[in-house]
């Protein structure tokens, strides 16, 4: 190998080394990608969820993220601070290799091996990262990227669910690409939001203008108390107060001498009072 003195290495001998040495990195890097969840590190085990960026995740994880996102895992800031509720992933429907086929596979020959559990169903081709797969935002099936664009079908061929080509997530694609599907996702996301609140903003205007119109005056309110049913089991020397209410309501003036009933009706020479005071103020309840 040189420096023994009689020999000088060659650049060829140690360029060699470095490459193996990335070879291995990138292995280790794509194994984590493609078989870890991506906030856990826990291996991927169904039901698994992806999200617009192709990031694969349990969705168990997913589901401890949501309900306690400061301490449910310490990076999920750096990983999937997008993530808000569980529509921001899909479940993925996902082919398992057939038990015969696992079977010949070998198990975990070392720390960072893992068989293959997941193909593609068009082609049978293995789900480990060597080849780019993607998924249906719509139905969450999962393909070899290039057995579906070959298909050139608007139909899932699994499901039959239609989809447009913005359907079509990578699974784990490059770094850039990753970062620029969320931002495309986010902006989407914050423009529906946006013209979804002006619309119930609009809807609630009107449905408040229907709903509670502020009486115009006294004669109003008055024809508001008399729709309020008032309490028949309510009753005042042995009247039942609705009753008394039906006998009384437009000559309330014949009422002076008894307290009690004046206090049901509106006091014309009183300041008009707001409209939730004035509920609560006439409400029969209070003689219950
Ligand atoms: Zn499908």
């Amino acid at each position: 190998m040189g420096n023994d003195g009689g020999s000088i290495p060659l650049r060829r001998e140690l360029v060699k080394e470095k490459t193996k040495e990335e070879k291995a990195d990138q292995r280790i890097q794509t194994i984590t990608l493609w078989f870890y969840c991506a906030l856990s590190k826990q291996p991927l085990k169904e039901p698994i969820v992806a999200d617009h960026g192709g990031k694969l995740y349990n969705r168990e994880s997913i589901l401890e993220f949501l309900l306690d996102r400061k301490n449910a895992y310490g990076d999920a800031d750096t990983i999937c601070p997008y993530l808000k509720s569980l529509k921001d992933v899909k479940t993925l429907k996902l082919t398992r290799i057939a038990s015969n086929e696992a079977d010949k596979k070998p198990n975990i020959q070392h720390d960072i091996e893992m068989p293959t559990q997941f193909i593609c169903p068009l082609t049978m081709r293995e789900m480990n990262g060597r080849y780019p797969f993607v998924f249906l935002w719509s139905c969450g099936c999962v393909f070899l990227e290039k057995a579906l664009a070959e298909l050139k079908s608007t139909e899932c061929p699994v499901c039959n669910e239609k989809f447009t080509q913005s359907e079509i997530v990578p699974i784990n694609p490059l770094p850039e690409k990753q970062k620029s599907l969320i931002d495309t996702w986010k902006a989407q996301k914050k423009s529906s939001k946006r013209k979804k609140s002006s619309h119930s903003n609009e809807k609630s205007d009107s449905d408040g203008k229907k709903s509670s119109p502020p009486p115009k005056d006294k004669e109003d309110s008055n024809k508001r108390i008399k729709k309020e049913k008032p309490n028949s089991s309510v009753k005042i020397n042995g009247t039942s107060v609705s009753r008394i209410l039906e006998k009384y309501s437009t000559k309330n003036s014949a009422l002076d001498g008894n307290a009690a009933i004046k206090g049901i009706f509106i006091d014309k020479s009183a300041p008009a009072t707001n409209d939730s005071n004035f509920i609560c103020k006439n409400t029969f309840n209070r003689y219950a």
